[in-house]
């Protein structure tokens, strides 16, 4: 039996074209450090870093590629930004729909979080900032749900921040490379991505891009060896350098820059609002189900939680895999605060998440697996 590959929010299967060549290329061909040695291999590998950064501003928008940062992932990404810019008893502000990638380094710190409260659907009210958001050290918002696909409203939020000075974070995990958009358009300060979902590159790499004001006010993370000014103990205080000590995951970065060069993002996100309305269809008649976040495709990513009402989430997760080969996710995702909200907590559910390689044909087999095991 052939697998069915529904775990995208996870992590994207298969790879955009020419991924894993450009890595067996790298790993095979190059496979030499940038900005350290001066050969011609070195040049090279500096070369495409580069160019992936530039695809990266040109992408998002971000109006100096010095400002696109590799890190090892996207919760290293996260955690840069708030371990950088929150201290202990700080106020700080995010969605009632967050990953654990962002609650816990808060919670680590000891900050005062905020939640703005979502509707029925998991879509925060813009309109009902909590009290005492104004003196908010930082905002963090999750982009799109990772458990019902719904879309924040970032940039109303960030506009109701504007006036305060607050920076503005976007957690862009189940976003970025499903639809175009700029952190203008978000009015935010702060991006962060993983490599290896919607963008369709190698785990094990995220990015993070700010504006000009937080460059200024973010210290480094971490300290290391960079390539340049070696003489000083200190970090370079230019950019990326400051931000990426030691050596990069150049394999993850080859694998990216192939990813970028492929698809329009206008089709993509075609492909994921047709499926969505197909499941969410589907899914209409079938009793013993509930399915929580928007019933509106424009309102969400495709990503599905299902909770089976008269059976245990887990065990249909398992007998989805054994007896249907689909392949999903259950649990509560690392995101418990976005199922008390959508009122899945704690049971969590089977999550259902597609891509544009997603077809009629395997939703059909899976709609009806849900059918005969609701
Ligand atoms: N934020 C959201 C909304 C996510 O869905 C995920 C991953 O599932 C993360 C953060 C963490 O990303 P990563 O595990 O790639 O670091």
């Amino acid at each position: 039996m052939t697998d069915i590959y529904m775990d995208n929010a996870c992590t994207s299967f298969p790879k955009a074209e020419g991924v894993s060549d450009a890595v067996k290329y790298y790993l095979d061909k190059v496979c030499a450090n940038a900005g350290r040695g001066s050969y011609e291999r070195a040049t090279e590998a500096g070369m495409t870093i580069l160019e992936t950064r530039e695809k990266l501003a040109a992408m998002f928008g971000c109006s100096d590629p010095k400002r696109v940062i590799f890190t090892p992932g996207n919760t290293v990404a996260l955690n840069m930004v708030i371990q950088g810019l929150v201290k202990k008893g700080d106020k700080v502000l995010v969605t009632s729909m967050e990953h654990n990638a962002v609650i816990r380094p808060l919670v680590m710190i000891g900050a005062e979080i905020l939640r703005i409260p979502a509707d029925g659907e998991g879509i925060s009210i813009a309109e009902k900032l909590p009290d005492g958001y104004e003196k908010a050290k930082l905002c963090v918002l999750t982009h799109a749900s990772n458990i019902c696909g719904s879309i924040q409203p970032v940039a109303e939020i960030s506009e109701r921040l504007k006036p305060y000075g607050i920076p503005v974070a976007v957690d862009a995990a189940q976003t970025a490379g499903h639809f175009a958009f700029t952190m203008e358009d978000l009015g935010t300060d702060i991006l962060c991505m993983p490599a290896h979902k919607g963008l369709r590159g190698p785990q094990g790499l995220g990015v993070l891009m700010m504006s000009e004001q937080v460059a200024e006010l973010l210290p480094p993370f971490m300290a290391g060896g960079t390539g340049s000014v070696s003489h000083s103990y200190d970090m370079p205080p230019f950019l990326p350098d400051r931000f990426e000590p030691g050596t990069l995951n150049l394999p993850g970065i080859y694998g990216l820059h192939a990813a970028l060069r492929h698809g329009s993002l206008q089709d993509r996100r075609q492909a994921e609002k047709r499926q969505t309305r197909y499941f969410l269809d589907g899914l209409k008649d079938i009793p013993g189900i509930r399915v929580p976040g928007p019933d509106d495709e424009e309102k969400r990513v495709g990503v599905i939680s299902v909770d089976f009402l008269r059976r245990d989430n887990a065990d249909v997760a398992f007998r989805l895999e054994e007896e249907y080969g689909i392949l999903v996710r259950c649990g509560l995702h690392c995101a418990p605060d976005a199922h008390k909200t959508v009122g899945t907590f704690p049971e969590g559910t089977v999550r259902f998440s597609f891509s544009e390689y997603t077809t009629e044909e395997e939703m059909e087999t899976a709609l009806e697996a849900i059918r005969n095991l609701a």
